[in-house]
C-alpha cells in the first residue's frame, strides 16, 4: 500500500526508446495520477499499455498549451497532474516550461520524476569534455539563422550539444564546421534503440559522412569545445592593469587582472608597482 500522492504536478521522464527505460517511480506516478498531460495521446497511451494502466490524458502541447494550462493549474489544487512528453524529459525541447512556471507561481506542489534524456544520453557517448556543456536544442531550419546561431556560441569554452534530423545532418555539420572551426564531434544516434551508434570524428569528416547518406532516425550532434587560447600575452596583462589601476588602488587593480587572465597575483601587484613607479617618475 502507498502513502497518497499530495496533488500537483509531477513532471515525469519517459524512455526515448527503449521502453525498459521507465523508471518505477515513474510507472507509479503514472499510474496514480488522476490525469496525464500529453503531447500526443497515441504514444503515451503505448506507454501505458506496456505497464497495464490506463489513466485519463489530456493534449498539452505547443498548439493548445495556452488555453489548457490554466484548466491544469486548477486541477493541480485538489489533483495529481502528471506532464509528460513524446519522449524523455518533458521541458528539455519540448513543452512544459510554462506550467511548471505556472504551477509555482499558483503555490502549487511541484515534483520531477528524472529519467531519459537524449542531450545527456549523447553525451555520456561522445567522449568529448563533460565539464562544462552548452545544450542548443534544435538549431534554426534556416541557413542564415543557423549561421547566426552558431556564431553566437563560438566563443563558448564548453562541449555543445544539439538536435538534428538525418535529412539536414549535413548541412547542419557543414555550418558548424564553418561556424566553429573543425573541432572533434560525434553524431548520437537511436539512442537506446536497436539500431544505436555513436559516430565520432571532425565536423568536417562527420559532414562529408553524411553528405550522400542521410541517416534515419533521431540524432544528437555533440561538439568539443574550442581548443585551449594561447596564454594570455604579458602586454595585454600590462594594458589591463594599467587600465584598472584608473579606477582601483594597486592592489586590488592586480587581483582584477590576476583572476581574469589566470595569473599570479603578486606578480601583477609588482608589476602594477613597476607601472606606478614610472608614471610618477
Ligand atoms: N525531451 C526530449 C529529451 O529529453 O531528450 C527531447 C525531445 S525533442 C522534441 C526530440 C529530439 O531529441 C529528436 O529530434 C532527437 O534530436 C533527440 N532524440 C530523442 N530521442 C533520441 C534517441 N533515442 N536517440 C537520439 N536522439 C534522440
Amino acid at each position: 500500500m502507498h502513502a497518497e500522492l499530495s496533488p500537483g504536478l509531477y513532471i515525469v521522464a519517459t524512455p526515448i526508446g527503449n521502453l525498459g527505460d521507465l523508471s518505477p517511480r515513474a510507472a507509479d506516478i503514472l499510474s496514480r495520477a488522476d490525469v496525464i498531460a500529453v503531447e500526443d495521446s497515441r504514444v503515451t497511451a503505448g506507454l501505458l499499455r506496456h505497464i497495464g494502466i490506463k489513466r485519463p490524458m489530456t493534449p498539452y502541447h505547443d498548439h493548445n498549451a495556452d488555453q489548457v494550462r490554466p484548466g491544469l493549474i486548477e486541477r493541480m489544487a485538489r489533483q495529481v497532474v502528471a506532464l509528460v512528453s513524446d519522449a524523455g524529459t518533458p521541458l528539455i525541447s519540448d513543452p512544459g516550461f510554462k506550467l511548471v512556471r505556472d504551477a509555482r507561481a499558483a503555490g502549487h506542489l511541484v515534483v520531477t520524476i528524472p529519467g531519459p534524456c537524449a542531450a545527456i544520453a549523447a553525451l555520456t557517448l561522445a567522449g568529448l569534455p563533460t565539464d562544462r556543456f552548452f545544450f542548443l536544442g534544435f538549431l534554426p531550419a534556416k541557413s542564415g539563422a543557423r549561421a547566426e546561431a552558431i556564431r553566437e556560441v563560438a566563443g563558448i569554452r564548453a562541449t555543445l550539444i544539439l538536435y538534428e534530423s538525418g535529412p539536414r545532418l549535413a548541412a547542419c555539420l557543414t555550418a558548424l564546421a564553418e561556424g566553429l572551426g573543425d573541432r572533434e564531434a560525434a553524431v548520437a544516434r537511436e539512442i537506446s534503440k536497436k539500431f544505436e551508434e555513436c559516430v565520432t570524428g571532425t565536423l568536417v569528416q562527420l559532414a562529408e559522412r553524411y553528405a550522400d547518406a542521410p541517416p534515419k532516425g533521431e540524432i544528437v550532434v555533440i561538439v568539443g569545445p574550442p581548443a585551449d587560447a594561447p596564454p594570455p600575452a604579458i602586454e595585454d596583462a600590462d594594458a589591463a592593469l594599467a587600465e584598472a589601476m584608473t579606477r582601483l588602488p594597486a592592489s586590488k587593480a592586480a587581483g582584477e587582472v590576476a583572476k581574469r587572465f589566470g595569473l599570479d597575483r603578486r606578480e601583477l601587484y609588482a608589476r602594477a608597482m613597476a607601472l606606478k613607479g614610472e608614471s610618477d617618475a
